[in-house]
Parts: structure tokens; C-alpha cells; sequence
């Protein structure tokens, strides 16, 4: 795959993170309009339901983009998902008869405010890296256990909230929670002090079901995928996660990059699981390459200095695909539904240079990292922005997400009320 041109002439370079080959959907308002489901091409963004009202796109059952949000097209099923991007390819190709009717439905980038670009049904979590896992379980119980006994045969996940997952440049207040640390002889009420980021993938699964899945049909129900920033307050967590989990460690926010990248933009970028330590028993067994060649970085921005690099790393260390976790949550017969987002679980590579978190980065706060200003940095400081982004590299062409971002606001004075 090379790239394909656009009359949009932003989008025909080889950094554009917006070419042809991509067109993610996305929800944008301007001064003029509300909320819109729109496509990001180049350093534009085409009004998708501008194109649908004025009969340039033409899709079966009537509308499905004026709802502010890309669920009814999910729901609408995989045949409508590629009706909708050829459609999207024909307006927006170089040399396409309707540029002169489509030119004028474009939004400059720059001037739109992003909005969440699905309703989230649900969200599940998963911890399915091998390396964060064990760079974790090393931390914790030694190199020895670091792997939990089931690890190598299930993608260990846990079911999150749906209603504090926010879009790119929401900020983030840094939570009250009950902690113990291991001095002391009782837990008390306190701000978090070990407010963490982790890196990761969203799947957003975009057809429902309503008993087991095979791997391959849970490939085929996801719709695109974002990155996902799982904002964890470490201290409390250690004090609440046994024997159930992580639950108000996770529960503040996850922050999602703002374009939902489709599955069939990274096609050219799929690659396989790593090799199997323990086979995996025949309901989660690899059907395909469904891993993506995706580079992932972190970077950090104190509060008016400068940007450092954290970590870089790849969304193919991952260990379970997300076509694989889709199919384990549902063999219990969980049903799944339109708009449910599955996070990887923290991407780390095996590099200490490659960890996607600053648990793992600080070593549990016993290494602190320097930032390019020169302070330090164990866990997160109020008015710390962090960004991650991601690229998929093809031959002369960029798949990008969007940069997803967020900045630590202080805790409130009090544990309930304003700062
Ligand atoms: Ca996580």
C-alpha cells in the first residue's frame, strides 16, 4: 500500500497523520455548528453529516450521521462500514468530479473543538502485555511469580466505567481515595500521591452479541481502534485492589485519542502474536495476524516547560490481540454491545526505555526519571500534560490517531468540594 492522493493537498504527504489511507471518524463542533460527525483529512475535517444531508454520501436505512456520535454506523454492520469509507475514498481522491460540491463542507482542523466520537457503552480493561505484567508482578511478589498462573492462558481484564471516559484535552483531577502505605498501622482519606498514566490501545467493538464468539468473529465486530490513556492512581490501588481488582484506582477518568481509526486503515499493519509459552486452549488460539505494527510513544509536559519524551514502545508486544479479549469476555455469554471499548492493557517493550507507565518507568518511585527541564519525576505533578501518540508507517504514508492528552489538575481542598 503506497499513498493515496487527495485533492485536499495537506493530506498527500508522508507525516500528515490524516492521509486518504486513513479518514478516522471523529465528532466535531465549530462556532457555527453543533456537535457533527465529521472525517479528518489532511489538516481538515470533512462535515460527514453535511455530505450525508446534501445526498454526496448515500448509505442504506436512511440517516446514520446525524446523531452526533458514529454508534448507528457501527451498529449498521461491517457491509455499511465499507460502503461508508468507499463513499469517503470517492469524495476526497485526487481528480474526483465532486471536489467543487465537497470543498465547501470542510472544517479547517485548527478551528473545531473534538468531542467524544462514540457513546461508550461499556468499558473493560485488560491486562494483556507481558512485559508490564511482568515488570509489575516483579515489583510486587518478585521475578520468580511475576506472572499471575493464569496469565499465559486468559487476558486478565476487569470491567471499568463507561461514564468517565472523556476525549483528548479533557483535564484531570487528581482524586481523593483511601490509602495505606505500608508503614502505616491504618489506611486514611488523602489525595492521591501516586497519580500514574498508562498507555494503551482502545478496541471499540462495533456489532453486538449476545453468547460466546469465536476469535475470528471478534475480529470482524471491531469497528476501529483509539489510544487510550488509563489514568490509575497507584497508592490507592494497592490498598483496594485485593482479591477483587482495581475499582476507585481506575474510576477517575481514561482518556481516548479523538478519532476512531477503522480497522480496515490498518490492514497493511496487521502482524502476529508473539510466540505461545503455553498453548492456549482452542477458544482464544490465534486466528490470523490481528496485532498491528503501531508506534507508541508518552510524553510528558510540566506545567509551562518542556516536552520529554517518556517511553516508545509498539502495540505489537502485546500479548492478547484484542480480537482475543473481545472473545474471552464473552464466553461466559457476556453480551456485548454497540460501542463497547476494550483497553489492551498497558503496552510496555522489554526495553526499559519502552515501559507505558511511570510505575514501571520510576520502578515503583525507587528510580525517577529526569525530564528534559532536569527535574524529576516518580509519578504525576499537578499541572503534568500527557500526551500519547501512535503511527502506523506505511510506504510514503502515516495512519496517526490524533494526539491523546490530558493535564493533572490539584485535588479539590477539601475531599468534597471544589479546589
Ligand atoms: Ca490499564
Amino acid at each position: 500500500m503506497t499513498l493515496l492522493r487527495s485533492w485536499v493537498d495537506t493530506a498527500n504527504s508522508a507525516e500528515t497523520p490524516f492521509p486518504l489511507n486513513n479518514l478516522p471518524y471523529g465528532v466535531f463542533s465549530t462556532d457555527a455548528s453543533p456537535a457533527t460527525c465529521g472525517v479528518a483529512i489532511g489538516d481538515k475535517i470533512l462535515d460527514c453529516q453535511a455530505a450525508e444531508q446534501s445526498g454526496l454520501l448515500t448509505l442504506p436505512g436512511g440517516a446514520l450521521l446525524d446523531r452526533g456520535v458514529w454508534n448507528p454506523v457501527m451498529a449498521a454492520g461491517p457491509a455499511v462500514w465499507t460502503q461508508v469509507r468507499e463513499q469517503l475514498t470517492a469524495l476526497l481522491a485526487a481528480h474526483s468530479d465532486v471536489q467543487a460540491v465537497v470543498e465547501p463542507l470542510l472544517v479547517t482542523m485548527s478551528e473545531a473543538r473534538l468531542h467524544m466520537p462514540f457513546a461508550v457503552a461499556e468499558y473493560t480493561d485488560f491486562y494483556a502485555g507481558r512485559h508490564h505484567a511482568t515488570n509489575v508482578g516483579t515489583m510486587f511478589r518478585g521475578a520468580e511469580n511475576a506472572l499471575p498462573p493464569n496469565w499465559l492462558h486468559l487476558p486478565i481484564g476487569y470491567n471499568g466505567r463507561a461514564s468517565s471516559v472523556v476525549v483528548s484535552g479533557t483535564d484531570v483531577r487528581r482524586p481523593w481515595g483511601q490509602i495505606k502505605g505500608p508503614n502505616e498501622a491504618v489506611p486514611r482519606f488523602a489525595p492521591c500521591a501516586r497519580f500514574d498514566l498508562e498507555l494503551e490501545l482502545g478496541a471499540i467493538v462495533g456489532q453486538p452479541s449476545s453468547g460466546p464468539i469465536t476469535v475470528a468473529q471478534a475480529d470482524a465486530h471491531l469497528f476501529g481502534y483509539v489510544l487510550l490513556n488509563d489514568w490509575s492512581a497507584r497508592d490507592i490501588q494497592a490498598w483496594e485492589y485485593q482479591p477483587l481488582g482495581p475499582f476507585q484506582a481506575k474510576a477517575t477518568a481514561t482518556t481516548i485519542s479523538p478519532w476512531i481509526v477503522p480497522k480496515a486503515a490498518l490492514e497493511p499493519f496487521r502482524c502476529d502474536t508473539p510466540d505461545r509459552e503455553a498453548p492456549l486452549l482452542d477458544h482464544l488460539k490465534d486466528a490470523g495476524p490481528m496485532l498491528y505494527d503501531i508506534a507508541l510513544e508518552v510524553a510528558l509536559t510540566p506545567q509551562g516547560g518542556k516536552i520529554s519524551t517518556l517511553a516508545q514502545t509498539n502495540y505489537r508486544e502485546m500479548y492478547y490481540s484484542s480480537a482475543q479479549q473481545l472473545a474471552h469476555h464473552t464466553t461466559s455469554g457476556c453480551p456485548m454491545r454497540v460501542g463497547d471499548l476494550l483497553g489492551s492493557g498497558t503496552i510496555s517493550g522489554p526495553e526499559a526505555t519502552q515501559r507505558g507507565s511511570l510505575l514501571e518507568l520510576s520502578w515503583g518511585g525507587k528510580e525517577p526519571l529526569t525530564l528534559e527541564d532536569g527535574t524529576k519525576r516518580s509519578f504525576l505533578e499537578d499541572g503534568d500534560m500527557v500526551t500519547l501518540r501512535g503511527a502506523a508507517r506505511g510506504d510514503g504514508y502515516t495512519i496517526g490517531f490524533g494526539d491523546c492528552r490530558g493535564t493533572v489538575l490539584p485535588a479539590s481542598d477539601t475531599p468534597f468540594g471544589p479546589a
